[in-house]
């Protein structure tokens, strides 16, 4: 099996180098990528959403153009594993899902994705070998329709720029009198 243009080890490879450690969220996501992106016209642009913050984001930036920095990457956060690769003009899409109904003959793939056992009893080999061996078959694809709200450019890319009159650095002005980390929104102590 290949994911994207890479043998199957290969990107396992891959996915230690960019993420730092082999998540089997990242090597499902790879598989899923590949197919939404078979389901879509030729030579279209897209953009992708994810619906988790863990792994999923990371298999669309190792595999496709679309970033989280360059926005064709959003994450809409509602903690299913699912991706959804559309037309950012017609809204028209295909939505990619780990389909927990299809893990009856996969223990370890089940036992990772529902939780079933503290992760230091999961067995990280066993679990590659069923997603090389599952292939696509414990997928769901479904046609969707993207919301208006996420194919139109946001206000704030058009609002305009001021300083803070805190602490002098440049922030959007539609947020406020006062840029949020002076209002107490900051991440820092
Ligand atoms: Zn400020």
């Amino acid at each position: 099996m290949k994911i994207g243009p890479y043998e199957y080890d290969a990107f396992i490879d891959k996915v230690r180098e960019f993420h730092g450690s082999v998540a089997p969220g990242i090597v499902a996501g790879g598989i899923m990528v590949d197919i939404a992106r078979d389901r879509l016209p030729e030579g279209e642009f897209f953009d992708v959403i994810c619906e988790s913050q863990h792994c999923l984001p990371d298999a669309v930036q190792l595999l496709t153009p679309c970033t989280i920095g360059n926005r064709w990457l959003k994450i809409v956060e509602t903690s299913r594993y699912a991706l959804t690769f559309y037309n950012k003009y017609t809204g028209s899409g295909v939505r990619v899902f780990l389909d927990a109904g299809r893990l009856g003959d996969w223990p370890a793939i089940r036992a990772w994705f529902l939780k079933e056992k503290p992760k230091k009893e999961q067995d990280l080999q066993e679990i590659l070998e069923e997603f090389q061996r599952a292939g696509r078959g414990i997928y769901g694809v479904e046609q969707v329709k993207v919301k208006e709200e996420f194919l139109t450019v946001p206000q704030h890319r058009r609002s305009a720029i001021a300083l803070c009159p805190s602490c002098n650095e440049a922030y959007r002005s539609d947020l406020g009198d006062e840029c949020p980390a002076c209002r107490g929104l900051g991440p820092y102590r």
